[in-house]
Parts: C-alpha cells; sequence; structure tokens
C-alpha cells in the first residue's frame, strides 16, 4: 500500500516503523493484543497520538481489549513494505560509515546495505560488516538500481556526491553529513545531524527539564 495514496499524515508515517518494531517484539513474545497505554509507554508516544494514527489505518481498539497485534503487523508489514528487503548503498566509510556497516539494520527492519563506497583506496576492495567498498569512482557503475542512499562524507563532498546520486537514478538520500544538499524535487533528503541532535537535548536539558512541563 502506498503511504501517499492512503493519505496517511507524514507526521503518522514516521512513527510506523517505531509501531512496527514494537509490535514486532510483542508477536514474537507471543502476545496477541496491546493496549495503546502499553504501547504508548514503550515508544514514548502520547496514547492520544496513538489512537489517532491507528484509526488511519482502520485498527479501531476495543474498549478492554486493546489492539489486535496480528492485525496491525500484516498492516504494517504491507504498508511498510517490509515483505520485501529494500537495498540500499552507503557513501562514505568512516568511523560513522563503518559503524553503520556493521549495524545489521535487518535486524529490526527490512533494509540492507548491499555496497559501500569510499575514495580512500586503503578501504576500497575490504569488506566491512560483510559489504564490498568500492571506489567512489566506481559509483554509476556499482549502484545497479538501488534507489536510497546513505552518506557519511565530509560535508564538502556532499553535494557532489548528492549530484551523482540523483544522476544515478536515487530517490531517497539520508543525509548525516552537516552540509544541507540541494537535490530536484522527486528527491527526498532526511537530514540527520548528529552533532545539532546532541546540543538540542543538552539545550532542552538545561532549559526546559521536564518536571517543569505540562505534558
Ligand atoms: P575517518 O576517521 O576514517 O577519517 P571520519 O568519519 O572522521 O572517519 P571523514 O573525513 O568524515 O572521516 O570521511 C568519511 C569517509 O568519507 C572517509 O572514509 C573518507 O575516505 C570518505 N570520503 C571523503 N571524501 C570522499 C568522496 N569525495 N567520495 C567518497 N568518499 C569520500
Amino acid at each position: 500500500m502506498d503511504l501517499e495514496q492512503t493519505k496517511i499524515p507524514q507526521a503518522t508515517a514516521k512513527r510506523l516503523p517505531l509501531y512496527y518494531r514494537f509490535l514486532n517484539n510483542l508477536h514474537s513474545q507471543g502476545k496477541m493484543r496491546v493496549s495503546s497505554k502499553e504501547l504508548s509507554e514503550a515508544v514514548k508516544v502520547d496514547s492520544a497520538t496513538i489512537r489517532r494514527d491507528f484509526s488511519y489505518f482502520g485498527a479501531l481498539g476495543k474498549k478492554g481489549y486493546g489492539y489486535n497485534v496480528e492485525y496491525l503487523l500484516s498492516f504494517f508489514r504491507k504498508t511498510l513494505d517490509q515483505d520485501e528487503t529494500t537495498k540500499v548503498a552507503l557513501i562514505g566509510v568512516g568511523n560513522l560509515g563503518t559503524a553503520f556497516l556493521n549495524y545489521n539494520f535487518t535486524k529490526n527492519n527490512n533494509t540492507k546495505i548491499e555496497v559501500a563506497f569510499d575514495a580512500n583506496y586503503d578501504r576500497v576492495g575490504q569488506e566491512v560488516g560483510g559489504v564490498p567498498v568500492e571506489h567512489i569512482d566506481n559509483l554509476e557503475k556499482k549502484m545497479g538500481d538501488l534507489s536510497v542512499a546513505i552518506l557519511t562524507v565530509p560535508a564538502s563532498a556532499a553535494q557532489g556526491i548528492a549530484d551523482r546520486l540523483v544522476e544515478a537514478g536515487v530517490s531517497g538520500i539520508l543525509n548525516f553529513t552537516p552540509a544541507r544538499i540541494s537535490v530536484p524535487a522527486n528527491v527526498r533528503v532526511h537530514h540527520i545531524d548528529l552533532s545539532i541532535e546532541l546540543q538540542a537535548l543538552v539545550y532542552f536539558l538545561k532549559h526546559y527539564p521536564l518536571s517543569e512541563m505540562q505534558e
């Protein structure tokens, strides 16, 4: 099922993988149902939001029963295309890139880094986390039909590589560099700047201690 077609709000769509992971755990423990309160505590999303999110999926929890785990799982599997593994490329096998290659994404969701690229000949030809590292010069040749890429190169290299990825047919980029990259309107970029996230957390802790918050 296509999320765009079903008009699930983007904020809801972003929470789907979170729900999916937790429900999968419940399912493997043999649990048949779950309440929105339980879900709320586990995924740290308030239960009113969960109820609203789930209503988009046609999953209406019953009072005193909760949600049917099996039903939700099969919905999420279809919606998130979990029956099919999405193959991903990673560009930049430095510290962060290496950590991602060693991290087993398939454990919790169905994405798999299939190939990595780097400019450094010391890394090229090696396997990191079971993934072959190719030279960046061979990007177009070795990308195949992969449509998603993780960018862990230095900021200065980000735009140039993004341009090549787009040219090679990539439609989604997870950008871990601090650089804001420009891409055509039909390409989606999700930007994750870990140092800014950390800074923001420290700032919030200082200025908005949780005990003073309303919710
Ligand atoms: P390290 O300690 O290995 O340098 P790092 O993550 O601090 O790790 P960065 O300078 O951020 O290093 O570079 C990340 C990786 O991106 C490195 O492996 C580097 O060789 C690679 N890289 C740099 N420029 C390019 C490029 N133009 N194309 C592809 N890979 C590149």
